[in-house]
């Protein structure tokens, strides 16, 4: 395959910058809200104005997100992301910044990830900016609504939960454990927010030094990913791109593989000599 021999080249060369999103964890079975699933046109993400100014909308949140956490938390890195850290280990690949919230790059053993758009498994209070764990947060909203999981216990395979309003309404969310009245926010960022300066200013940092940008499972829809492959594309740098299905970034790429990213990636790790060191 001629595009694939391009990528193996390009990546062979080194000093790569990776940029993932959903698409590279789908295989471990977190959905896709814009693939092919279109599981995006059953929901509207939830927005920054919306979380904080609508108690409602908020409660809405915290009821989906308490079922869909299950889901997320048991959740493991796929032969994808050990590929990366494999190719992070092997020294070709220098930095990953990834779009997906999952933390699956840091579990597969990457080194180095930039989470451009924060953490599920943290959890911010807007007021006094304490930072705690999922886990116990889950453990705080779990014993607030004890009956609350076995009312729901049919969870669709994908996580997607739809909640009747009558099940929402009885779901009781948490303030702050620390200061005890402040606003919880997951530490990620929503739609409708800007993603902190200093990180942004880091991601770019690192796809100008970069000697080519590789970017997995993304469609590329988003401003806050396609930034940096235009930047690159302005600075001359070559774009790969790895996704099932088009992306907004092709007309800046100079290759493009459209295959499942589990199976590309073992290949594309073991050709350059950086097979993933768990195996596959
Ligand atoms: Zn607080």
């Amino acid at each position: 395959m001629e595009s694939f021999d391009a990528l193996t080249s390009l990546v062979a060369g080194g000093g790569v910058v990776v940029l993932s999103g959903a698409g590279l964890s789908t295989e471990s079975g977190i959905p896709d809200y814009r693939g092919p699933s279109g599981v995006a046109q059953r929901h509207t993400p939830m927005t920054f104005q919306a979380f904080t100014r609508d108690p409602l909308a908020r409660r809405r949140y915290w009821a989906r997100s308490h079922l869909g956490w299950r889901l997320i938390a048991g959740a493991a890195p796929n032969a994808g992301h050990r590929a990366v850290a494999g190719l992070q280990h092997a020294g070709l690949v220098d930095t990953v910044i990834t779009q997906n919230v999952d933390g699956l790059h840091g579990a597969a053993g990457s080194p180095s990830v930039i989470e451009l758009h924060g953490r599920l498994d943290e959890v911010t209070c807007l007021d006094c900016g304490n930072l705690t764990s999922r886990e116990e947060l889950h453990r705080r909203l779990r014993e607030a609504n004890p009956e609350f999981v076995a009312r729901v216990a049919a969870v669709n395979p994908d996580g997607d939960v739809d909640l009747p309003d009558e099940q929402v309404a009885a779901f009781r969310p948490v303030d702050c454990g620390i200061c005890g009245t402040g606003m919880l926010k997951p530490d990620v960022v929503f739609f409708g927010e800007t993603v902190p300066a200093q990180r942004v200013a880091r991601c770019f940092a690192a796809v100008e030094q970069a000697r080519s940008l590789l970017v997995l499972g993304s469609s590329l829809t988003v401003m806050s990913g396609r930034r940096f492959v235009i930047r690159a594309a302005k600075r001359g740098i070559p774009v790969a791109i790895v996704n099932q299905g088009p992306t907004r970034g092709d007309g800046h790429a100079t290759v493009c593989v459209d295959a499942p990213l589990g199976a590309v990636l073992p290949q594309l790790a073991a050709r350059v000599g950086a097979g993933a060191p768990l195996g596959v």
